[in-house]
């Protein structure tokens, strides 16, 4: 690293390093555009090339696990050569592409053949490019910090409300677009959204110092057989798995397969690395992890309820007049995203408060609280429509969110901080990926639950006895996570972490952030 860009890494901004803020607004733009465009995308299905619901549905399950399965690929690719910033520039890239081009083949309304083709040529680019993008920018954030910095939590808080961000102003800008002008503008806007995140990552890398860099440029430089340099190969690969992406996203059906398939073989091979290269300590930090990964299903199958169930639930059942006006239910889905960007600095601060006080609760209890209070969020609104009246008020349809996101806060960033400082760095970007692949997981257990509920057609009474199901599975779960917690953070073996890493064959320009600095006490969760 030059003088210049250390002492760029060096500089902070409201105690955190500047880097941080970089990763923020790259996230906030690459939600955008995925949020966005996910607003309108069933819309688009069906009132533009005329698909029926079902098949509409279909297509929809299958995009957003696709999107969520190739952060595993992405990973392990930039653990291994390109590093994770490099990953990030090239998926972001592909991105903008994808929307791009779904804004330029619209075509006349009804008209299918190539301009079907295309678009979903266009899909298979932006799941690919997420696959490079989305967990390498969050694993940068953990890069930024020594592994036990107690800044490490209220990051990822931070960070989070980056995603939310965009996950909040997406589906407006582009809805209102998309919907009111003419859907090329919609996506068009998705994708100009990507391209700004793309300059602001380029302008400002020098604040992420040496995070993310290619862990050997050597290797990323050398040339096989073909006479490619690796970088260059993993490119051209990237675009041979668009045209797979490209053909397999026509066939739905077979994405719920590929899922099952690839999430075992994914197991099994963090456990063969993990048995085969690791010493003892960080290898059963490589188990709480997963432990950590395999409660993303129960938990994103219930959060993610919002989208669709609810999302029907508050357009069929609730009192939405305000002021004399009906606000639309899609309104209501916004809500989420608002709350995460209000109280994600009050739970950035907490932690910090605790941390220093010692008090801070472990990463799996954090986990069974944040289960406990997605169960509670579906009870609320279980007992609001209890209340007598033939429309639910709308105010529960707010304290559910209310509660639902403050679950969120304590598991969804805790947990992208927690895959960061349970690897092994050259492990980072590989665990990030499960973590997401675990939530692609949580989607389709998602879908299944919301069939359950009766969909549009059936009584409330239906929805509501599932949701009183699963308020008291996910605070039975919850209270079970938090009692088999403290054995699950004697894995995590925080009194040797943060020191092993040198051990594992970090080459390269790559260094792990410098010893933590003074004035920062040392994380909260201390051994048992
Ligand atoms: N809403 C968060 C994001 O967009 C988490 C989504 C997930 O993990 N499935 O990053």
């Amino acid at each position: 690293m030059t003088a210049l860009a250390d002492d760029r890494a060096a500089r902070t901004f409201l105690g955190h390093p500047r880097g941080l803020f970089v990763l923020f607004f790259a996230e906030t733009w690459e939600r955008f555009s995925y949020y966005g465009m996910r607003a309108i995308l069933v819309f688009y299905l069906t009132k533009h090339f005329l698909f029926g619901e079902d098949k509409a549905y279909l297509l929809y399950g299958a995009y957003t696990s696709l999107v969520y399965i190739t952060p595993v690929i992405g990973g392990a690719l930039a653990d291994r050569w390109l590093g994770a910033r490099r990953a990030v520039l090239f998926g972001g890239a592909l991105i903008a592409i994808g929307h791009l081009t779904i804004a330029l083949v619209e075509g006349p309304r009804g008209a299918q053949g190539g301009f079907l083709q295309g678009f979903y040529l266009a899909l298979a680019f932006i799941v690919v490019g997420t696959g490079f993008l989305k967990a390498n920018v969050s694993t940068i954030v953990g890069q930024l910090y020594p592994r036990d910095d107690i800044r490490r939590d209220p990051a990822y808080s931070i960070f989070y409300m980056g995603i939310n961000v965009g996950g909040a102003v997406g589906p407006i800008v582009v809805g209102l677009l998309g919907e009111l002008w003419g859907w090329g503008w919609g996506f068009g806007a998705a994708g100009v959204g990507m391209l700004a995140g793309l300059v602001n990552f380029v302008l400002f890398q020098p604040a992420l110092g040496a995070a993310g860099l290619p862990p050997s440029p050597q290797a990323l430089r050398a040339r096989g057989s073909i006479g490619l340099s690796t970088e260059t190969t993993i490119y051209a690969a990237a675009i041979g798995g668009v045209v797979l992406i490209y053909a397999l996203i026509q066939y739905q059906d077979l994405v719920g397969w590929l899922l099952v398939a690839f999430a075992a073989a994914t197991v099994a091979f963090v456990l063969w690395r993990a048995v085969a290269t690791l010493e003892r300590d960080a290898r059963n930090r490589i188990l709480a992890a997963l432990f950590l990964c395999a409660l993303n299903p129960l938990f994103w199958g219930l959060n993610e309820q919002g989208g669709s169930s609810l999302n029907v639930f508050t357009d069929q059942r609730v009192d939405r007049h305000l002021f004399g006006f009906e606000v639309p239910a899609s309104q209501f889905q916004s809500l989420n995203s608002i709350f995460i960007i209000v109280f994600a600095p009050a739970f950035a601060a907490l932690w910090t408060w605790l941390g220093r006080r010692r008090l801070e609760p472990s990463t799996p209890a954090k986990f069974g609280i944040g289960l406990a209070l997605t169960g509670l969020s579906f009870l609320v609104l279980v007992w609001g429509a209890a209340s007598g009246n033939a429309l639910t008020p709308a105010i529960y349809i707010v304290l559910l969110n209310l509660v639902m996101t403050w679950g969120e806060l304590a598991l969804s960033p805790v947990g992208l901080s927690a895959m960061t400082r349970l690897s092994t760095l050259n492990m980072a970007g590989l665990m990030m990926g499960v973590w997401f692949l675990s939530t692609a997981a949580g989607e389709y257990l998602a879908g299944l639950i919301a069939s359950l509920t009766g969909g549009a057609g059936t009584g409330a009474d239906q929805i509501l006895t599932v949701y009183g199901r699963i308020g008291w599975l996910g605070i039975a779960a919850g209270a079970a996570v938090v009692a088999l917690s403290p054995f699950v953070r004697r894995l995590m073996h925080l009194d040797t972490i943060g020191r092993d890493d040198v051990a594992h064959g970090l080459d390269g320009e790559r260094t792990l952030a410098e010893p933590q600095a003074p004035g920062y006490p040392i994380a909260g969760e201390r051994p048992a």
